[in-house]
């Protein structure tokens, strides 16, 4: 790219949502003579809070009613299963199980009212003999069961995004990472650090309409535009969660859910699977002060026991660490959940820019409803 090139639309992340976003604005612009730019700061697309999740197509049951979290997900779903079969992308409707106690049995209810209220309509209830005669190795007294949740690929899913915006004209820049945006009349100048490890070089660029998709890091890109109130700028939470493979055969046909932690900070240790049918436990949640993917070995014993509340043969030997992701939090810890917060023109005075905050879970599930949702924001 020559200096003060111009471009239309400029994405910056490609993360899961970033890749979306150009995919879904590549095909409303299409033969339309608009360029679209995408610039990522690594080497490769989905390197990081997208490569580092639990790979489930969520149904949309736990989210407040009327929240971008449920309409975004409970639609993003439905877009995401027709996106996986008409483009071959690997993934399986398995269905999931939140196992619970007797005692639990109020609010294992009302999960399926919130779900209902948010249209997610194919739950049942199970008491224990029908839940045991799916899953005979779970000890518990009652389960919801979610068939319409499911496991991706995500990193084929993303391979996807980038094919097919690519073949729609989209330019993808990896090594380019942002620096610095300004506000010029009509547009904003894009400052980046380009291939920085190998020959550092900076370039500048102008664009029309820019879209902040830069997860974990959209809090400290808003920071460098002097033209936005920071007051607006949500304050950034991160919250780890770790992973441990089971050593063992996979005893499980079903995802298996313990009930959510308060404030649905995460939704409790559960068993997942990917499309291999290794079984992993996680994620916990630990509010972290910064990025470091560490797993504590003795976190074994914690999570065994967490585990044997629904799956008493669990042994802390049978665990061994896996991998970490860490969830770009706009709540701290003990306060309420927070939504989505997709910023436009009304809250940050700038037309032409909108950012995207807290897109933690269910970000991937959500990914193609959210592109849909920003591509109906954007003005040419
Ligand atoms: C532990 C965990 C479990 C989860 N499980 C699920 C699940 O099962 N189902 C589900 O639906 N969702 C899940 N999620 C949520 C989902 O993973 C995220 O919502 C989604 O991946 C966010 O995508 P993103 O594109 O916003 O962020 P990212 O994937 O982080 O992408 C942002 C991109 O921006 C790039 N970038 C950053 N700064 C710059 C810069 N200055 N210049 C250029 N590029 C830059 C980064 O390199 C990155 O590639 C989970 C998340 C976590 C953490």
């Amino acid at each position: 790219m020559n200096s003060r090139d111009s471009f239309d639309i400029c994405v910056i992340g490609a993360g899961v949502i970033g890749l979306a976003i150009a995919y879904e604005l590549a095909k409303k612009y299409k033969n339309q003579d608009v360029s679209i730019v995408i610039l990522e700061r690594e080497s490769s697309f989905g390197q990081h809070v997208s490569s580092r999740n639990s790979e489930v197509i969520h149904a949309g049951i736990y989210y407040p009613t009327g929240s971008l979290k449920a309409e975004l997900c409970v639609a993003g779903k439905e877009l995401l299963y027709s996106h996986c079969e008409q483009f071959g992308i690997a993934h399986q409707r398995i269905g999931k199980l939140i196992v619970a106690k007797n005692t639990e049995s109020d609010a294992l209810a009302q999960l399926k009212e919130n779900a209902i209220a948010n249209g997610v309509l194919d739950l049942q209830l199970l008491n224990k003999v029908e839940l045991q005669k799916l899953e005979p190795h779970i000890e518990a007294d009652i389960a919801l069961h979610s068939p319409s949740t499911g496991i991706i690929d995500s990193h084929s899913y993303m391979q996807s995004l980038l094919h097919l915006a690519e073949n729609l004209g989209v330019q993808f820049s990896p090594y380019s990472r942002v620096e610095k945006i300004d506000t010029d009349a009509d547009a904003f100048v894009v400052h980046c650090q380009l291939d920085e490890n190998r020959n550092p070089e900076r370039y500048s660029f102008n664009c029309r309409q820019l879209i902040n998709a830069a997860g974990l890091e959209a809090q400290s890109i808003a920071q460098s535009m002097s033209a936005i109130p920071k007051s607006t700028i949500p304050k950034l939470h991160y919250c780890k969660g770790d992973y441990f493979d089971y050593r063992r055969p996979n005893p499980f046909s079903h995802l298996i859910y313990p009930m959510p932690e308060a404030n649905t900070i995460g939704l409790g240790i559960h068993a997942t699977m990917d499309m291999s049918s290794q079984l992993k436990f996680g994620p916990d949640t630990e509010y972290v002060e910064k990025v470091d993917f560490e797993i504590d070995d003795n976190k074994t014993k914690s999570f065994a026991k967490s585990i044997s509340s629904y799956f008493p043969a669990i042994q802390a030997a049978d665990l061994k660490p896996a991998y970490s992701g860490i969830r770009p939090k706009l709540s701290g810890l003990g306060e309420a959940a927070a939504d989505f917060e997709i910023q436009g023109e009304s809250v940050h005075g700038l037309p032409g820019l909108i950012q995207l905050f807290g897109m933690e879970s269910p970000g991937l599930t959500a990914s193609l409803a959210i592109a849909v949702y920003i591509s109906n924001r954007v003005e040419l």
